[in-house]
């Protein structure tokens, strides 16, 4: 087993446990400036558990390989797909309908998703060939993750709370405080 660090951008990383090449588990690392200076803070990313099933991505995968060529079985430092979709499985519906619309704007034959994720309570969906259409389309799936619970896909009384900036509706938001 080796320990690996990948650098996202210039506050967030994950530390990768690797084992045989596969990730098996993730601590996200993220810097807060305080007045006292910078401090690290880290949580324990389960790759699964509370993350969109892995059967739920599969179907991703089934109907559009290429563009999710390296799901779950890719090279981690080749793909970020190779984690799996980085978010709960309550944005399903939302981007099977992005990955339909795509579909219909026609994107040329080099577009790849490069990375599904949750960052500070929003959706990112990261992808290379992209033409303007596509691009748009996937800015209007990212505001609207905003308004959609990452864990129920309910849509009534939403916000993004807590130290850790979740998307959740209420009934969400008790179970969490419960
Ligand atoms: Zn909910």
């Amino acid at each position: 087993m080796t320990l690996g660090q990948k650098a996202l951008d210039g506050l967030n990383g994950f530390l990768i446990q690797l084992e045989t090449g596969k990730p098996i588990k993730a601590t996200e690392v993220r810097r807060v400036d305080t007045p006292d200076g910078p401090m690290h803070i880290r949580r324990e990313t389960t790759l699964g558990g509370d993350k969109m099933q892995k059967e739920l991505e599969d179907k991703f995968l089934e109907k559009w390989p290429t563009w999710f060529a390296g799901l779950h079985d890719g090279d981690p430092r080749e793909t970020c797909l190779a984690f799996g979709f980085e978010c709960s499985d309550g944005w399903n519906d939302l981007l099977w309908r992005l990955c339909e619309d795509i579909e219909k704007l026609g994107p040329g034959e080099d577009f790849r998703v490069e990375q599904v994720k949750e960052k500070f309570g929003g959706l990112r969906f990261y992808t290379s060939g992209t033409n303007t259409e596509v691009f748009n389309r996937i800015t209007e799936a990212e505001n609207e993750s905003y308004k959609t619970c990452e864990f129920c896909g309910s849509k009534e009384d939403v916000t993004s709370t807590g130290s850790w900036v979740t998307t959740r509706c209420k009934s969400c938001r008790e179970k969490k405080n419960a």
